[in-house]
């Protein structure tokens, strides 16, 4: 109980301490406890800490969670999701932070009809265009946006990012800086169904400059609950 609930304590303080040299209000960042590989004691117990949203990255572990959880903390999926699982998540997460298809958009769309909900989702931007990640590019932005506004049944609700990993943070910051650019000009246009409320990014390692650059929204597993081990 005491490390998971330290360590949360210190990424808050670290938050408030961001926030109050930007000018920032603190209550408007949602930080994410990235739950994949933890198991159910040690989420309880991230969540009796104060956590109030967990993100997944993968359908199944928000599967065999999800029962026990749902009543104490929102699910957030957080990673590459394929077209023929979103059946299973549809009606169990609060937002999906990783769309970056035209086919996955209208998947998701076509199922929360079925399920009679409004689908929230964030569009994944490869904004360094790395080979081994998920996302669209930066250029592409406006014509998933456009694809997106027609569709009834989901509501864009802003971008997300994975960031490349380096040793030196500060190599990141360009890269948080251009997706905060590009998310408050999205914020001007008006397009129905769209609304920038979240610019999910931050993780671990890079969430200090992310938070600098403008994330209302960080995902911090190991931060929380130590190295994940994987069977
Ligand atoms: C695992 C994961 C995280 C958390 O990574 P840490 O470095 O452990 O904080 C954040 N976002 C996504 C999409 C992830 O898959």
């Amino acid at each position: 109980m005491q490390l998971i609930s330290k360590n949360i304590d210190l990424i808050k303080n670290e938050i408030k301490k961001i926030c109050d040299d930007k000018g920032g209000d603190y209550e408007k960042i949602t930080l994410i406890a990235v739950t994949k590989t933890i198991d159910l004691f040690r989420i309880k117990e991230a969540i009796a800490s104060g956590i109030n949203d967990i993100g997944e990255n993968k359908v199944q572990e928000i599967m065999d969670k999800y029962e026990e959880i749902k009543n104490l903390s929102n699910f957030h999926l957080i990673g590459h999701l394929q077209s023929n699982k979103v059946k299973y998540i549809i009606d169990k997460v609060k937002l999906i932070h990783s769309v970056d298809s035209f086919s996955l958009m209208e998947e998701i769309n076509k199922r929360a009809k079925k399920s009679e909900v409004i689908a929230n989702i964030l569009i994944q931007v490869n904004v360094a265009c790395e080979d081994t990640k998920f996302g669209i590019a930066v250029e592409e932005l406006e014509k998933y946006i456009d694809h997106a506004s027609k569709l009834g049944s989901i509501r864009v609700q802003g971008l997300m990012t994975i960031a490349p990993y380096y040793e030196d943070q500060e190599k990141v910051r360009p890269i948080f800086k251009i997706l905060k650019r590009k998310f408050d000009e999205l914020s001007d246009l008006d397009y129905r169904n769209i609304e920038m409320k979240f610019l999910s990014m931050g993780m671990t390692n890079d969430y200090k400059v992310a938070l600098e650059e403008g994330s209302n929204m960080i995902r911090i597993g190991t931060g929380i609950f130590g190295n994940r081990v994987y069977n």
